[in-house]
């Protein structure tokens, strides 16, 4: 039964810069054909009670996730967290701050954006990033809205992608930390899209670091690049996970249904947990 079924362990709702509501997530999977999602919104937990429960009634298994930011050596890396006990104080309060921070660095973006002859309304980034926690998606869709860009690509190349202009990095977590944290509340860490990384001994370190898995499958890794990550993984005897890293319709297309994982990756990461659990 379970080699009939398929996943995608990398998706961002409304939560954090995601467009899709959890009940569209939720509906589209169903479109696509995928079983199980892992959730996996920015620095953020909240989606998780409302998605789970829609997708139990949908009949589609929901994975707990989350994706830390770090950065090391002026590179961002992402983290994935999976199957973490995301209930605990501290843990939410870690979240919380990380949050606090991002408001600020949006704020801080919005007034470089300023000195460079942009007026950009705060008000209109938080009108779009709504609940959700703030990212540079939602200033890339304001910038769009008021006219400045033609589109949301553009808003990174001209403006906000890393090292632009109006580029403003991100918080304290270094990847070390971010896997410590996921490992603090018993959960998977996996490292998100080690294909975009620019400086790839990065990768080597990290692994080092004692992350759990790695991120193989994803929309922009080549067929080269993924079976190089597949070795790699093995090798390591890391987990192997993978996703589209859905943003809703923020990246133009809604890519949920583009990354399909065999169920057995998802089988693995269990059989994971359950041996953590017994330590
Ligand atoms: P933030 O977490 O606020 O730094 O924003 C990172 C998010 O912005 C990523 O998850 C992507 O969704 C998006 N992003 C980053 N770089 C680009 C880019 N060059 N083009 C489009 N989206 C991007
Ligand atoms: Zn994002
Ligand atoms: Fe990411
Ligand atoms: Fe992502």
């Amino acid at each position: 039964m379970s080699e009939l079924q398929f996943v995608d362990l990398h998706v961002h709702t409304n939560f954090s810069d995601g467009t899709f509501t959890p009940d569209e997530v939720i509906k589209i999977a169903k479109e696509e054909g995928l079983s199980a999602l892992g959730i996996t919104d920015h620095d953020s937990v909240s989606s998780l009670t409302i998605i789970t429960a829609i997708g139990e009634k949908a009949g589609i298994e929901i994975v707990p996730g989350v994706e830390l930011s770090a950065e090391k050596n002026g590179q961002e890396i992402h983290i994935l967290g999976y199957y973490f006990s995301w209930e605990e104080d501290w843990f939410k309060e870690k979240l919380a701050k990380l949050s606090q921070a991002r408001e600020e660095r949006a704020k801080e973006i919005v007034r470089r954006l300023k000195s460079l002859g942009i007026e950009l309304n705060f008000e209109l980034v938080k009108e779009i990033s709504g609940e959700g926690v703030i990212g540079r998606m939602h200033i890339a869709r304001a910038l769009v809205k008021a006219g400045y860009v033609k589109d949301v690509p553009s808003a990174f190349r001209l403006y906000i992608g890393d090292n632009k202009p109006a580029y403003v990095k991100k918080f304290p977590l270094t990847p070390e930390e971010a896997i410590e944290m996921i490992r603090r509340v018993n959960g998977i860490s996996s490292l998100a899209h080690p294909g975009l990384l620019k400086n790839s001994d990065l990768i080597i370190d990290i692994i080092k670091s004692g992350i759990d898995g790695l991120e193989v499958f994803y929309p922009e890794h080549t067929n080269t690049i993924t079976k190089d990550f597949l070795e790699l993984a093995h090798k390591n005897k890391l987990l192997v996970t993978g996703g589209s890293d859905c943003h809703g319709l923020g990246k133009g297309e809604k890519l949920l249904g583009t990354i399909k994982l065999p169920y057995k990756y998802l089988l693995d990461l269990k059989k994971h947990r359950i041996l953590d659990s017994k330590v």
